[in-house]
């Protein structure tokens, strides 16, 4: 049980519990297990952070990937060349390897809810976030209902809550279903996987969209792009013009 998200004291008395957890059950750290002293980061220790490859400019513009070195073109970088993006423009905040890898894989597979201070502290620190997001309405990309009752939760719309709250309570809106569980393909080839994503999803019964409006999808991992795209894909087509993508680590 993780006695630090069940309490619901005030700020002042909850940081004095917080101490008296810390000296009963002191926080590990995620990546190499030792004791984290009062820092940064709940859950990642002072050496460990530099494990994180945090993304800073410049980056493509589509899908966020940072450049390093010499910059040709600030869109369509060899990570989202083949894409054919749907949206016009992409955000991520590190790249999925060493700790990234195992921040995103804690949230996915273990539900590691206690991490979402730290994901929090990782949002607020993002170079230019609060203009990439400014006036936008979020919006997780589903899990299969199939999956979700397996799962019993989704780690796109935890993170989708996390954004929102760190960045002041901005709207979100689950405007999207998934109709196909893509996760049972596994066996089939890429192509095949791809033409199945791009029918994966749907526009949610009574869900109404306003083409003026910035909406950004979020997920937990940019690889392909091809689960992001299909979704703005759905979101175009009811007549949103206004797309953009976010993503915790691009692999
Ligand atoms: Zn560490
Ligand atoms: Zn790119």
């Amino acid at each position: 049980m993780d006695m630090r998200a069940k309490t619901t004291l005030p700020a002042v008395a909850k940081l004095v519990w917080n101490r008296a957890l810390d000296l009963v059950y002191p926080r590990d750290c995620i990546s190499c297990g030792d004791i984290v002293e009062e820092g940064q980061f709940d859950y990642i220790c002072g050496e460990c952070i530099d494990k994180l490859y945090r993304v800073e400019p410049p980056w493509c513009h589509t899908c966020g990937f940072p450049f390093y070195g010499v910059v040709e073109s600030a869109r369509n970088c060899p990570h989202c060349a083949d894409l054919d993006p749907v949206f016009e423009q992409g955000r991520t905040l590190f790249l999925y390897r060493e700790l990234g890898k195992t921040l995103v894989q804690e949230l996915k597979y273990h539900r590691a809810k206690y991490l979402l201070g730290d994901f929090g502290r990782l949002i607020k620190a993002a170079v230019d976030l609060p203009e990439f997001l400014k006036d936008a309405i979020l919006v997780p990309v589903p899990l299969h209902s199939r999956k979700n009752r397996e799962r019993g939760f989704n780690q796109s719309d935890l993170l989708t809550r996390c954004v929102a709250e760190t960045m002041g309570d901005l709207p979100v809106e689950n405007l999207l279903e998934r109709i196909v569980d893509t996760s049972t393909q596994t066996r089939l080839s890429r192509e095949k996987r791809i033409i199945n994503m791009k029918k994966a999803f749907a526009l949610k019964a009574g869900a109404e969209i306003n083409p003026e409006q910035i909406y950004v999808v979020i997920d937990d991992i940019f690889t392909t792009g091809a689960t992001l795209n299909a979704c703005c894909a759905v979101l175009r087509r009811a007549g949103a013009l206004r797309l953009r993508v976010l993503t915790l680590g691009h692999g």
